[in-house]
């Protein structure tokens, strides 16, 4: 596995798997054992994904040492604020039950972020969060938030893949060393990005599937991919990158693919309510 460094000393795994809709119980516990067993040492849940206690028991179960595998989870929204955040800590850590977490961010950019961070900062400073870090923070919320915080994040986890390249965001990303992380990295799966000539053309030039190439790309870019499979030979797959590697001139072909646009707005009006409504975590 290649490993990318975070501005806090750290070390990250380059591709991590992706667990989200991956049901709690039988599911996650099997892909992300499976995952294991293929070579991932970076596992991505999230409390709003309903999963990390599965995660946490194949992680136990895995026999690998603790040590040499990162798993990340997020804070939901529901627990955003100094006292509440400290609920929302306590209670992945329980879930997870493996002594500390590797990464921990701020899942959505809504309600009391600067009094959710400090709480994440002291649960750093106590060992129980090694490294913490935001997600979905466009160019408008990070300008708003980053600077205000006395600790810069670790990375911003979003939506990134050929067809959305961040390219705004990553410049102000790179001003604080601030590492981007891919979340759709495959486009959840998106049949037009995944049959795109350019990229079909080079799946065939170096027998790879389509999926490799785009996650290839990702890697080359710096940038944490994060592909999400429950097919065990996808999983394998998906994680098979490092033995190719894609020209410059490769590079700049899928560097143009770039549509500025993803699938989901973090500012779009409703998204905040929509997402408080229909993700509760009750226990
Ligand atoms: P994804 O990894 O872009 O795509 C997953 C979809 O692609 C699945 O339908 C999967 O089907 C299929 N697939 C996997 N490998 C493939 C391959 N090599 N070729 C063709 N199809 C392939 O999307 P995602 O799961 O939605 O996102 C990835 C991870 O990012 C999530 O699991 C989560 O950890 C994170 N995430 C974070 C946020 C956030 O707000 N921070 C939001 C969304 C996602 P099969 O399972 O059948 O292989």
């Amino acid at each position: 596995m290649n490993y990318i460094k975070l501005n806090d000393g750290n070390r990250i795994p380059a591709v991590g798997f992706g667990v989200l809709f991956i049901p709690e119980g039988k599911e996650t516990y099997e892909a992300t054992l499976t995952a294991l067993r293929a070579g991932y040492r970076h596992i991505d849940t999230a409390a709003g994904y309903f999963n990390e206690a599965s995660v946490g028991k194949a992680v136990r179960d895995s026999g690998i040492p603790r040590e040499e595998i990162f798993v990340t989870s997020k804070i939901w929204i529901q627990d955003h604020g100094y006292e509440q955040a400290k609920v929302g800590i306590a209670r992945s850590l329980r879930k997870l039950d493996l002594g500390y977490i590797d990464l921990y961010l701020i899942h959505q950019p809504y309600g009391d972020i600067l009094g959710t961070w400090r709480a994440m900062e002291e649960a750093k400073a106590a060992g129980q969060l090694r490294s913490i870090g935001v997600s979905n923070m466009t160019p408008k919320f990070y300008r708003e938030f980053i600077p205000q915080f006395k600790t810069k994040p670790a990375v911003n986890q979003m939506e990134f893949n050929p067809f959305f390249q961040q390219k705004e965001l990553r410049k102000l990303m790179e001003a604080d060393d601030v590492k981007l992380e891919a979340w759709y990295p495959l486009g959840h799966g998106d049949a037009k990005l995944l049959q795109q000539p350019e990229i079909v053309r080079l799946a065939e030039k170096y027998g790879k599937n389509t999926g490799q190439i785009i996650l290839r790309f990702e890697y080359q870019e710096g940038v944490v991919t994060l592909p999400k499979s429950t097919n065990e030979g996808r999983i394998k797959g998906n994680i098979d990158l490092f033995n190719f590697a894609l020209t410059e001139a490769e590079m700049n072909t899928l560097r143009a693919l770039d549509t500025g646009k993803g699938a989901f707005d973090p500012e779009a009006p409703g998204i905040e309510q929509m997402l408080r409504e229909n993700y509760v975590i009750t226990d």
